[in-house]
């Protein structure tokens, strides 16, 4: 009998233990639903569907190459993946595991039905190093700081990563039903803004690997210090692989790993960052509303400018919320820091870590807008738009968060402009007009409304 290999973010060949159990039955069939519908699931922003429709052509190529056709279908996915087995009189059916709520009650759903109808399912870890159960503190809760989490996960063992099963026989049956993925519209049309995303990025495998290789040869051993500058390519970029599943951290870490010995601290660093994920990941599996409500619940009674809640002033007074708002998406706050990074995120799907921070930091600490409305506009703009890392980031600089950074570390953009891209040549980058006067004032006075930042902070409840 056949078997069914469901993908969902775990968009690769190699390291995927549900494919390798699939191909290991005999003749395995891969199926990819795009669940608009189901209660619960986070609709995808722009850059991400731009990336999934390059990521599943992608993954029909590598699949073919194994003999596993891939099947396409949009609609609940608890529904197709009953019609898909049935149709195809599927023995098994496996996954990797998703971590968020809606999700993982839909897959439970799937399996109890399995078990009805005497159909085998299984599901497997893949995309993180440590499911986030896994984990706990002494007390047996889940951690919510993060350097006893990474005192605790960084003592464990994880699995090497898995080879891509041999090419098998291929599935000789008659298959089920699949859809154009032309048909989706996945990429965007009248606009068509995807021009930048498509100059700076390959989804699919194939990249992610030349990228992990490349970074691992020449960017790891001086990634301490390097990681902070956005003028140098002092990163890894690998983070909208990782977000769909293109690599495995497992596969990351034992590239990594092979380099243990270089002179510095570049691996210790980077190996932290990977935990930095998982850390968001535990967070977002205690808190499924993570990207919805404060963790720090005295942060609900925050004056925000906008969007209007206990905060809100007069009608003019929001009307230029709205406006700072745009200025902030469209680059044109008068900070260059925070442009150009505005424009590198809206050219480009991407933004470097450095530049996230300051540039949240302006939006939330300094024009006082909601960082909801900021984590909003990433998970539509960002190619590795996570529903784990981007709120858990997001309410670290808010100060709302887990852990998050101090409310009183309010980035100042100029001075880490000067200390972070020391010649100018990143802002140069994004912004040519930045020495004319095209180039507007800035937007906010910094350090008036630092203070009224601070003030608003001091009076929420303890
Ligand atoms: P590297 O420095 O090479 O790090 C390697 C990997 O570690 C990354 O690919 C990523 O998977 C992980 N990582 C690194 N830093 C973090 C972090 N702070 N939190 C979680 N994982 C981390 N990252 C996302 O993957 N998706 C998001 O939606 C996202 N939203 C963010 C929003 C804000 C406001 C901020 C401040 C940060 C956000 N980050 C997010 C974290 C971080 O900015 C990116 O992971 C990083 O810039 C990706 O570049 P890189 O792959 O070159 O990272």
């Amino acid at each position: 009998k056949p078997s069914i290999v469901w993908f969902r973010d775990d968009l690769r060949a190699t390291d995927n233990p549900a494919l390798r159990a699939a191909a290991e039955d005999g003749a395995a069939v891969a199926l990819y639903v795009l669940d608009e519908e189901s209660p619960g699931i986070r609709p995808l922003g722009g850059a991400s569907r731009w990336w999934l429709h390059h990521s599943l052509l992608a993954l029909r190529e590598d699949l073919a190459a194994l003999g596993v056709p891939l099947l396409l279908r949009r609609g609940r996915a608890a529904e197709i993946v009953r019609e898909t087995a049935t149709a195809m009189g599927s023995g098994s059916l496996y996954w990797n595991r998703r971590y968020g709520e809606a999700e993982r009650t839909l897959d439970a759903g799937i399996k109890a039905w399995a078990r009805e109808s005497g159909m085998h399912s299984e599901s497997f870890q893949a995309s993180l190093l440590h499911e986030p159960w896994a984990v706990t503190t002494k007390q047996g809760g889940p951690f919510k700081v993060f350097t006893p989490f990474w005192r605790t996960v960084s003592g464990l063992d994880f699995r090497d990563p898995l080879e891509a099963p041999e090419p098998g026989r291929g599935f000789s049956g008659r298959l089920p039903e699949s859809e154009e993925l032309d048909t989706w519209g996945l990429l965007p049309r009248n606009p068509d803004w995807s021009a930048g995303l498509a100059e700076s990025w390959q989804p699919g495998s194939a990249q992610a690997h030349e990228l992990l290789d490349d970074f691992v040869q020449h960017g790891l051993a001086d990634y301490s210090v390097n990681r902070d500058r956005p003028d140098l390519p002092g990163s890894s970029r690998l983070s909208p692989f990782l977000r769909w599943g293109q690599l495995s951290p497992f596969e990351v870490r034992h590239a990594q790993q092979g380099r243990r010995r270089e002179p510095g601290d570049g691996a210790a660093v980077f190996a932290s960052e990977l935990g930095w994920r998982e850390f968001c990941w535990h967070q977002y599996f205690h808190h499924p509303d993570l990207a919805t409500a404060n963790l720090r619940p005295g942060f609900d009674h925050y004056p925000w400018a906008w969007p209007g809640g206990q905060g809100a002033g007069p009608l003019g007074e929001v009307t230029e919320a709205a406006d700072l708002l745009r200025a902030w998406q469209e680059g044109r706050t008068g900070f260059p820091m925070v442009d150009a990074g505005q424009r590198q995120l809206w050219h480009t799907g991407w933004m470097h870590n450095r530049v996230r921070m300051v540039s949240a930091s302006l939006l939330v600490k300094n024009l006082g807008i909601h960082w909801q409305v900021g984590e909003q506009w990433f998970w539509d703009t960002l190619v590795d738009a996570d529903p784990a890392s981007n709120p858990a980031n997001w309410q670290w600089v808010a100060g709302s968060g887990a852990d998050a950074s101090p409310f009183f570390r309010i980035f100042n953009p100029e001075t880490q402009a000067a200390k972070f891209d020391p010649d100018g040549r990143y802002v140069g980058r994004w912004i040519p007009e930045l020495s004319t006067a095209d180039y507007p004032e800035p937007v906010v006075d910094l350090k008036a409304s630092r203070r009224e930042a601070l003030d608003a902070y001091g009076s929420l409840p303890r």
